[in-house]
């Protein structure tokens, strides 16, 4: 059985103390909740301070990205081992604002998975099609080549704790979440892909999360899908009330 991972990507949003704030609050609130993994992604310089703040209680820290080299002359970047060694035990990897404001590819992205599992960190694969992508009828396509190649030359054992999450582009930040059906259809598509094109082991036990404007007033619906294995939130995230809710949906 797959625990649901309700995961909160705080984006380039709250400075150190700001951050500590909410994660206090929101362990506090949800600190009767079992069977459900919590994660929260804040900023870099955030990840210390957060780690500290929810040493003691059940929530899970993630990061938002990661660099796929070990170390070096590459300013500005956090390798996997810094990541692991402050306390980091997931890596948002690919969102699609990396994708189309950093200018990373399935290639780079591959990379960084390969980075992440090799530092026991567990990787959270964004993959999600664009409205163009989608209106073209290239969505399956889309994801299929954003799977196989983000995982390419991945040694399956290595992948035990991969999580996928789809979050359609148009989604995003939009209010618009997509609907039901269009939700259930690629899930279980991303399932039988993972079934096909890696293992039926994986496929079994991999979490398929959802991500694109996911609210309190959405979140039951989401999670009676039959493939969704939990939601990456954004906005909705970045408030302990709002995120508790979301959490604890019914
Ligand atoms: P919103 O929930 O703000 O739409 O963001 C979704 C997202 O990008 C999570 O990674």
């Amino acid at each position: 059985t797959r625990i649901p991972l309700i995961a909160g990507n705080w984006k380039m949003f709250k400075t150190g103390p700001e951050a500590v704030d909410t994660a206090t609050h929101l362990a506090q609130a949800c600190a009767d909740v079992q069977n459900k993994d919590i994660m929260i992604a804040p900023t870099y310089v955030c990840l210390p301070l957060v780690a500290t703040a929810i040493a003691d209680t059940s929530l899970h820290l993630g990061a938002q990205n990661l660099h796929f080299e070990k170390q070096g002359a590459f300013t500005g970047e956090i390798s996997a081992d810094m990541l692991a060694a402050a306390g980091v035990e997931y890596v948002i990897i690919g969102h699609s604002e990396r994708r189309q404001y950093f200018f990373e590819t399935d290639e780079t992205v591959n990379k960084k998975i390969l980075a992440a599992v090799s530092n026991r960190l567990k990787p959270i694969l964004c993959i999600g099609e664009t409205l163009a992508q989608r209106e073209a009828g290239n969505t399956f396509l889309t994801l299929d080549k954003q799977v196989a190649d983000g995982l390419k030359s991945v040694d399956p054992e290595r992948l035990q704790d991969l999580v996928i999450a789809y979050e359609p582009v148009w989604a995003i930040g939009t209010g618009e979440t997509a609907g039901p059906e269009q939700v259930e259809t690629v899930h279980r598509f991303l399932r039988t892909l993972v079934d096909t094109k890696i293992s039926s082991d994986l496929a079994r036990t991999v979490r398929i999360i959802y991500g694109g404007s996911v609210k309190p007033d959405n979140i039951a619906t989401l999670m009676c899908i039959e493939d969704v294995d939990g939601v990456l939130v954004g906005g909705a995230s970045l408030d302990a009330r709002i995120f508790t809710q979301i959490v604890k949906y019914d």
